[in-house]
């Protein structure tokens, strides 16, 4: 750690405003705040001199190469290192960075994956600069390198990525939550954006058991392993004392974050043995993503320096929590604050409930869409199993606002559960104060005072899909909200009166339609699901599952509309995530056979030999415990080889068409190594700890 009080950190390695206005001519700065303001295009005169003087910083800073960041559908990020020289011609090299170089690189784009945009044969793909997210410098013990963000597209310019689908995102919603700030009378000069604070689970282990567990190391989840003798039941885990060692990795983490600007404010033990949380302050959709990509790889290059091992697994231990990743969801800007923040003035009331009852409609028509954003193979794990919400998209909204919303719509009858008297006419609404009772955890959509919390990401995600998909949810009910308000003043003066009676007919109608997504019950309860179905809601309980809706007409329209996805692109997502589910259930089962014939059972006939030799084995009485020992090892042995045969032949076929494929693995293989890995689990708990090939959970879980 540095001597530096963060604040003296944070942002140093950051090519940040203020870098730029300090490096910039006026003019350039002006024009390049214009640009990263306003979304004005780049003006191509000013990136030479961008370039320069990012070079020469970055080179202060002990850069030797630089690299466009981006992030291609694995949903990690990718890099090409490119070295600052190059030669005079006369024998030596000089450091040069021009425009051209930093607005756009080209990248071999064959080897990423492309759902059929690109055949391998136009391998060519871009990489262009994104002048709304800084660039910054990575310093690392063996090399340091200028980073610039960057989108990457396709040669005839289709997105091969999350990060441009999540810029376009945010212009369809800057558009139409404009038209609603209008009806209002609510000026900004700044775009209208989402923001988001992600809040990052993870789990830490000594790196030693991570190497002695294939399973571990190349699926980053643990496919055998009896449960421990104590788990998570005591509950004495969750915000307890963080272990020395642990800190002082977290705090490592923090400072390296620091340097590179992203805001992180929170750390704290989670709900499982060795499972922690990191958060930063939230920030506008854009950089939020790109710095939770860094979150996520500062976590695990920290976590190798201090002989750790970081996991960002959705579920990396069975019958204890699963790590996910809250996204805490808000639209506005600098200048507007959060819109989804009750106001102080009937007026701001009105507008919030307008923006929530947007919220309410966008999950009622498209949570079968949102859900699909965060099916993985493994986020599968979690969702639904009780300790994150189920596959069922709802909205809690808490007692006060659902209050007030149902009083709307059913045109103010009953009494009002907040005991204040209240008008119903929108001009009257009491202060909302603000819920701050919200800890319903098993909602997946839950209303927290000035956000809304997605509780379904999994830790392991890339936020921009998700976000992709709120945004366009999210421009598409402020789109129809607000032809609805616009239509019930034609031919009106724009008196309060007039407009009040609007954003109640409006409110009425929204929540009359779609007021059946709102549940504030346990989402873990299995009267839930039944009510759900009753309602139309649909529970999309696994990947294969989820993401046909992507090709629904619904949601194709949804995203064409809105220039977010044209077809063919949204068609490649469906396929590149399909593929990646099948790629990585059969790596998965490659491993629980591999472990179980190279690791686990050698280890079990070791045993059994051992028990059946000697005079002592000879001598051992019917009904005695080693008898009965012997006869459970056969069994599970046996049990073991039939399962691992069995997934082996199913590993041999493969069906036609990606989703088929994703069907029978998710029916077929699954259940074959579960089966395995139960008798796996029960040898372990008979097999002489000495022979055991792997480490246990209790060394893993608990040695700190
Ligand atoms: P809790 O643990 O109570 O859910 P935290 O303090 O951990 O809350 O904060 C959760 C995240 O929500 C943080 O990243 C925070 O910055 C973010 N957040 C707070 N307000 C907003 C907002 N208006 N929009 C988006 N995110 C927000
Ligand atoms: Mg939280």
């Amino acid at each position: 750690m540095s001597a530096k009080t963060p604040t003296e950190v944070f942002g140093e390695n950051v090519f940040s405003d203020a870098v730029m206005r300090e490096r910039l001519p006026k003019a350039v700065y002006a024009s390049l705040r214009r640009t990263i303001d306003h979304r004005q295009p780049l003006d191509p005169t000013a990136a030479d001199v961008v370039a320069t003087a990012m070079k020469d910083w970055a080179i202060a800073k002990g850069a030797t190469h630089f690299t466009h960041i981006f992030y291609p559908l694995t949903g990690l990020t990718a890099e090409k290192h490119d070295s600052f020289l190059k030669p005079d011609g006369h024998g030596r090299a000089i450091a040069a960075f021009s425009g051209d170089m930093l607005i756009q690189s080209e990248p071999d784009a064959s080897s990423f994956p492309s759902g059929g945009l690109r055949s391998t044969f136009e391998a060519r793909g871009y990489t262009a600069w994104d002048v709304t997210s800084p660039a910054y410098v990575l310093q690392a013990p063996h090399g340091t390198v200028l980073c610039i963000p960057s989108v990457f597209i396709s040669w005839s310019g289709e997105a091969l990525d999350k990060k441009t689908p999540l810029l376009r995102s945010l212009v369809a919603l800057d558009a139409q939550a404009r038209r609603v700030l209008d009806f209002f009378g609510t000026r900004t000069s700044l775009p209208v954006l989402s923001s988001v604070g992600p809040e990052q689970e993870y789990f830490l282990i000594d790196r030693k058991y991570a190497l002695a567990r294939p399973d571990l190391l190349v699926a980053g989840r643990t496919l055998f392993g009896a449960k421990p003798a104590k788990g998570q039941e005591f509950e004495d885990q969750y915000f307890g004392a963080i272990p020395a060692r642990v800190l002082e990795f977290m705090s490592d983490v923090d400072e390296e974050l620091c340097r590179l600007g992203v805001p992180v404010k929170t750390r704290h033990n989670e709900v499982a043995p060795s499972q922690y949380e990191i958060a930063p302050i939230h920030e506008a959709a854009n950089p939020a993503t790109d710095h939770n990509q860094l979150v996520m790889q500062i976590l695990k290059s920290v976590a190798e320096r201090h002989d750790l091992f970081c996991i960002l697994h959705e579920k990396p231990f069975a019958g204890i929590n699963g790590s996910g990743k809250h996204l805490n969801y808000s639209i506005g800007n600098k200048e507007l604050g959060s819109l989804f923040e009750p106001g102080e003035t009937p007026e701001k009331n009105a507008q919030f409930l307008i923006f929530c009852a947007a919220a309410i409609r966008a999950m009622h028509k498209y949570g079968g869409l949102l859900r699909s954003t965060v099916a993985s193979a493994s986020n599968d794990h979690r969702l639904g199993a009780n300790e994150a919400p189920p596959a069922i998209m709802s909205v809690y909204l808490g007692d006060q606002l659902s209050d007030i919303l149902e009083r709307i719509a059913t045109g103010g009858a009953g009494k009002s559960k907040t005991k204040k008297t209240m008008h119903i006419g929108v001009d009257t609404l009491p202060d909302l104060s603000r819920d701050p009772g919200d800890r319903n955890r098993t909602s997946p959509f839950a209303f927290t005072g000035n956000r809304f919390e997605f509780r379904a990401v999994g830790s392991s995600m890339s936020i921009a899909g998700p976000q992709v998909a709120l945004n366009t949810m999210m421009a598409d009910s402020l789109d129809c909200l607000a032809s609805a308000l616009e239509a019930a003043m034609k031919g009106k003066p724009a008196t309060p009166e007039n407009r009040n009676a609007a954003v109640q007919s409006v409110l009425r109608d929204i929540l009359g339609k779609h007021g059946a997504v709102v549940f504030n019950g346990d989402g873990y309860a299995d009267a839930w699901k039944e009510e759900a179905a009753r309602r139309g809601l649909p529970n999309l309980v696994n990947t294969p599952d989820a993401l046909p809706i992507l090709e629904s007409p619904e949601v194709m329209d949804l995203f064409t509309r809105y220039g977010v996805f044209d077809k063919a692109e949204l068609l490649s997502r469906q396929d590149i995530y399909l593929e990646q589910y099948s790629k990585t259930i059969r790596t998965e089962a490659k491993l629980v056979i591999s472990m179980a014939r190279t690791l686990i059972l050698p280890a079990a006939l070791k045993y059994q030999d051992r028990l059946s030799s000697g005079a002592a084995a000879r001598a051992a009485a019917p009904g005695s415990y080693r008898a009965r020992l012997a006869g459970e090892l056969e069994e599970q042995i046996n049990a073991l080889a039939l399962a691992v045969d069995s997934l082996e032949r199913l590993l041999e076929e493969e069906s036609a068409d990606a989703l088929s494929e994703a069907r029978r693995l998710c029916a077929a293989a699954l259940p074959l190594m579960d089966e395995a890995r139960s008798h796996a689990d029960a040898l372990e708990c008979r097999v002489s700890a000495e022979l055991w090939p792997l480490p246990g959970y209790q060394e893993m879980l608990f040695i700190k």
